[in-house]
């Protein structure tokens, strides 16, 4: 499409009628594969008209956003622009959030949006579906715990992971210049949630702050005045797994000097620190919540879509919501658990990667008029990257269907590999292995922390 034809198109141009309209909303780890994929195929040919509603103009994949936060990742060199994806590969890009649906009219509600200085984007408006696929994720749990919104940060967004990344640098650029010697608490940073995020998060920042003082902070002390708790109400760390990699896991952060404390329930967070609900206060100046999802608000009353406890869509085996057959739901924002099991599909990077390529499927079985098969999530395992220290994990499921624990290189190797996977189905192998070159040379010329 050229610029001039776009500009004269109305907000909510109406794409040819003979052609089945799918939207997807939401263009995240399995949203934004499945849209690539069906623009690649259908899209390109005029064999359907395919649109990806995103309230961002760009994408980084999720998983990554732990690296922003300790600062060992530029943004710039991995997130990807919606308009340009979208020209690329046969699709249409309709920025803006979803507010509501209307299922009698088969319309996506989009919000207004506006720039810094308050000036419309784009207007409120509606975009038309024949076959609508939510993929919009989920939202960190505050379970209403006083404080959480105020005094914590979340790592929702990429913009949620620069700001912690911001303050962070922030606190040891101040704790450098000041006349009075770093306070207790000053550069304690209180994670709170030891699943994977809040895991991973913890060794990469005793890896980066260190880094930033070696850049010449030479005030600070890191093994005096840098802290980094963990918090977590269970009674392990990692505990969705094994037992075994979770006491792994505990020695390998013990060695870092990454204070643990399990068992240990967060009553409030104050601007100071957090409060525990055995009495304890563990002053920090920068606390990040990592301890559970949920999904978004706008999913609880969905033109009457069912949604679970949780906030999500319940769907079917097929990912067709219970009450529409026309609406799919997939990722961390589906409810679905399987007949053989008695938990839900875990909102997981591979659950979204896998469901992408099972609905790519079925969505054009549907416009062949073929039924729509079940999904069968595969659980390859968990894997807990430590940083530059470890990667440990447990991968399920190879030969005998059991767990099989793997530690280090060959661990590293395969978390690494379910990026690439999301790379190669965005962009193919031959772009992912050009930019996979570009970045390991650019990273001989740079920092290798982020100090700004
Ligand atoms: C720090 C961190 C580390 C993680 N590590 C791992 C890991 O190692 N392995 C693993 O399997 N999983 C991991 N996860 C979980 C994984 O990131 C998610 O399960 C996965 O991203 C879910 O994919 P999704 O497509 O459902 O949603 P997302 O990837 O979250 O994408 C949702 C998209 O929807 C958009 N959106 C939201 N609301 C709206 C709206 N109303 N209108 C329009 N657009 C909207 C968002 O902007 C976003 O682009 C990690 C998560 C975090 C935060």
């Amino acid at each position: 499409m050229t610029s001039a034809t776009a500009a004269s198109q109305p907000a909510t141009a109406a794409p040819s009628r003979q052609l089945h309209r799918i939207v997807v909303v939401g263009g995240g780890a399995g949203g934004l594969e499945l849209v690539t994929r069906l623009g690649d195929r259908l899209g390109r040919h005029g064999l359907a008209d395919i649109a990806l509603i995103e309230k961002a103009r760009t994408h980084l994949w999720k998983p990554l956003l732990h690296e922003v936060a300790a600062g060992s990742m530029d943004v710039g060199r991995h997130e990807l622009d919606y308009l340009a994806q979208a020209y690329w590969h046969g699709f249409r890009f309709r920025f803006g959030e979803m507010v509501g649906l209307d299922r009698s009219q088969r319309l996506v509600h989009l919000a207004a949006n506006f720039d810094d200085e308050g000036r419309l984007i784009t207007p409120v408006r509606s975009i038309g579906y024949d076959t609508l696929v939510i993929a919009i994720g989920s939202v960190t749990n505050d379970f209403g715990i006083p404080g959480v919104t105020e005094h914590a940060i979340a790592l929702d967004t990429p913009e949620q992971a620069q700001l912690f990344n911001r303050r962070l640098v922030n606190a040891c650029l101040r704790a450098h210049t000041q006349a009075e010697p770093v306070r207790p608490g000053q550069l304690h940073v209180a994670i709170i949630g030891a699943g994977a995020t809040g895991t991973e998060l913890s060794a990469e920042l005793h890896r980066t702050l260190r880094g930033v003082v070696a850049y010449g902070l030479d005030k600070i002390d890191p093994d005096k005045d840098i802290r980094i708790t963990l918090i977590e109400a269970a009674g392990r760390v990692v505990p969705a797994l094994p037992q075994r990699l979770s006491d792994a896991t505990a020695r390998l952060l013990g060695e870092l000097g990454v204070e643990i404390r399990t068992g240990a329930r967060v009553s409030e967070v104050r601007p100071d620190g957090v409060c525990l609900a055995g009495g304890d206060f563990i002053p920090s100046e920068l606390v990040v919540w990592s301890a559970g999802v949920r999904g978004p608000d706008v999913l609880m009353n969905l033109a009457g879509l069912e949604a679970s406890p949780s906030g999500q869509l319940v769907v079917r085996p097929t990912l067709q919501t219970t009450r529409d057959d026309n609406i799919f739901a997939m990722g961390d924002c589906a409810y679905l658990v399987p007949d053989s099991e008695t938990r839900p599909i875990p909102p997981r990077a591979q659950a979204a990667h896998q469901q992408a390529a099972h609905l790519f499927r079925q969505i054009r079985r549907r416009l062949k008029g073929q039924s729509v098969e079940p999904f069968v999530y595969r659980d390859f395992g968990s894997l807990v990257s430590l940083g530059e220290f470890s990667t440990i994990g447990s991968l399920m499921g190879f030969v005998s269907g059991k767990g099989m624990l793997v530690e280090g290189f060959i661990a590293r190797l395969m978390y690494r590999s379910l990026y690439k996977m999301h790379e190669t189905a965005l962009h193919g192998p031959l772009k992912v292995g050009l930019d996979t070159i570009a970045r390991l040379l650019t990273r001989r010329t740079e920092p290798h922390v982020k100090l700004h």
